[in-house]
C-alpha cells in the first residue's frame, strides 16, 4: 500500500517571511491529515524559517535543488549535508526547468541522487517528456532514457520517488487527462519493476505534475498507478495547496 505524496514545488517564489505567513496558515489547514504525506519544496533562502515553523507538524521539508560535491570552490552551490543541517527530508531533482535552463542532464541528475541518498536525503525525481516528443510518439522512449540514464548504480529504491512532469503541461494549465497520466505510470512502474524488482517498484511512489488543482486532483488520485503529486502554482496559496492535499474530501 504506498501512501499518497503531495509536494508543493515553490520554484522561486517566496520571501522568508512569506514563508512564515504561508505556513502559519496552512498548517491548521492541514493538521487532522494523517493519510497523506505533505511536503514542501521552498527556495534555498527559506528552507531554515520553514524547518523552524514546521517543527511538530505532519509537514516535511524539501529542497528544490543540490550540488553533488560535499563541500569546496562550488561558488552559487548547496550541498546534502547543508541541506540536511536545515532539516530537510527531501530533495527534488532533474525537475524540467533545470534540464531547460541550467542544463542539467540525466548525468548530472544521477550524480545528484548518490551524493542526496549518501547524505540520507530522500529524492524526488523529476522526468518527463516535451510536446515535441508527445506528438513525435516518443513518449515512452524518453522516460526510458530519462530513468535508464538517472537511476544508473542506484539502489536505494526505499529514497525514490518519482515525479512524472510533461512539461508541455507545467505552469501552461494544460493537464495530462487521468488516462493519460495512468498509462505513463504504468510504463514507469514496469521500468522500475526491471530495475529494481516487481516487489520493490510497487512500493515506490510515482507523482504526477503539471497542472495540478484542487478541480482536478481527485480524478488523477484516482487512477491506480498515481500516488501523489507535484504542484508548482497551485501550491502558493495555502486554502488551494489544502484543498489538494485533502484530495479525498473533493
Ligand atoms: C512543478 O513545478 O513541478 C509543476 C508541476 O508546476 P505547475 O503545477 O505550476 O504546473
Amino acid at each position: 500500500m504506498r501512501k499518497p505524496l503531495i509536494a508543493a514545488n515553490w520554484k522561486m517564489h517566496k520571501t522568508t517571511a512569506e514563508t512564515r505567513d504561508f505556513i502559519t496558515a496552512f498548517v491548521p489547514l492541514v493538521k487532522d491529515v494523517e493519510d497523506v504525506e505533505i511536503v514542501i519544496a521552498p527556495p534555498f533562502t527559506s528552507l531554515a524559517v520553514a524547518a523552524k515553523f514546521l517543527k511538530g507538524t505532519n509537514i516535511k521539508l524539501s529542497a528544490q535543488n543540490l550540488f553533488w560535491e560535499e563541500q569546496g570552490a562550488y561558488t552559487g552551490e548547496v550541498s546534502a549535508l547543508m541541506l540536511k543541517d536545515v532539516e530537510c527530508e527531501y530533495v527534488i531533482v532533474g525537475h524540467s526547468e533545470r534540464r531547460q535552463y541550467f542544463g542539467e542532464t540525466d548525468e548530472t541528475v544521477n550524480k545528484r541522487i548518490k551524493a542526496a541518498h549518501a547524505a540520507g536525503l530522500k529524492v524526488i525525481m523529476c522526468i518527463g517528456e516535451t510536446l515535441e516528443e508527445r506528438e513525435a510518439g516518443k513518449t515512452f522512449d524518453v522516460l526510458k532514457t530519462q530513468l535508464e540514464g538517472a537511476l544508473k548504480d542506484i539502489t536505494a529504491h526505499d529514497m525514490l520517488v518519482i515525479a512524472y512532469e510533461p512539461v508541455w503541461a507545467i505552469g501552461t494549465g494544460k493537464t495530462a487527462t487521468p488516462e493519460m497520466a495512468e498509462e505513463a505510470h504504468r510504463f514507469i512502474r514496469d521500468q522500475l519493476a526491471g530495475k529494481f524488482g516487481q516487489d520493490a517498484a510497487e512500493t515506490i511512489r510515482i507523482l504526477y505534475g503539471g497542472s495540478v488543482k484542487p478541480e482536478n486532483v481527485a480524478s488523477l488520485m484516482a487512477q491506480e498507478n498515481v500516488d501523489g503529486g507535484l504542484v508548482g502554482g497551485a501550491s502558493l496559496q495555502p486554502d488551494s495547496f489544502a484543498k489538494i492535499v485533502r484530495f479525498k474530501n473533493s
